[in-house]
C-alpha cells in the first residue's frame, strides 16, 4: 500500500463563499484563492497525488493558469481520483481542519458525502476532523484556515 500526506492554507478575506470540503458553508468572509479556495480538497489532492507519486496540485493546476480560474475544487479532485484508479484502490482517507470559526460540526457529514462520493468509497472511510488554533497565528486570529489530509492507497 501507498500512504500519502497533504496541507493546504487559504487567506479568509470579505466577498469570497466560504467553500470546505465540497460544501459551501455561509459566513462573512471565504478562502481566497485561484480556484475556489477549498483547502480541504486541496490538501486531500495532494495527498492523493502524494500516495501516487504523481507530483502535487501546483503542477497539475497552476494557480497562473486561467482555465482554473474560479474552478470547483471537487473537479480537480474527480480529476486526480480518476487517474490515481486507474492503478490504486483508495482505503481511507482522513482530514483535518484547522478553523477558528466557524464550527465545523454541523458541515461534516456533507463534507464526507461528498468526498466520498468523487473517491467513491463508502462514506465510514472518510474521516473529517476540525480543531481551532486556540487563538494562537494567523489561523486563531481568523485570519486563514487550513487543512491536512493523509489517504492510503491499495495497489488494483
Ligand atoms: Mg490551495
Amino acid at each position: 500500500m501507498a500512504i500519502g500526506i497533504g496541507f493546504d492554507i487559504h487567506r479568509l478575506v470579505p466577498g469570497r463563499k466560504l467553500v470546505l470540503g465540497g460544501v459551501e458553508i455561509d459566513h462573512p468572509v471565504g478562502l481566497l484563492g485561484h480556484s475556489d479556495g477549498d483547502a480541504v480538497l486541496h490538501a486531500l489532492v495532494d495527498a492523493m497525488l502524494g500516495a501516487s507519486g504523481r507530483g502535487d496540485i501546483g503542477d497539475r493546476f497552476p494557480d497562473d493558469d486561467p482555465v482554473w480560474k474560479g474552478a470547483d475544487s471537487r473537479e480537480l479532485l474527480r480529476r486526480v481520483a480518476s487517474e490515481v484508479a486507474e492503478t490504486w484502490e483508495v482505503g481511507n482517507a482522513d482530514i483535518t481542519i484547522l478553523a477558528e470559526e466557524p464550527k465545523m460540526a454541523p458541515h461534516r457529514s456533507a463534507m464526507r458525502a461528498c468526498i466520498a462520493e468523487i473517491l467513491k468509497i463508502p462514506e465510514s472511510r472518510v474521516s473529517v476532523k476540525a480543531k481551532t488554533s486556540e487563538g494562537l497565528g494567523a489561523i486563531g486570529a481568523r485570519e486563514a484556515i487550513a487543512s491536512f489530509a493523509a489517504v492510503q492507497l491499495e495497489p488494483k
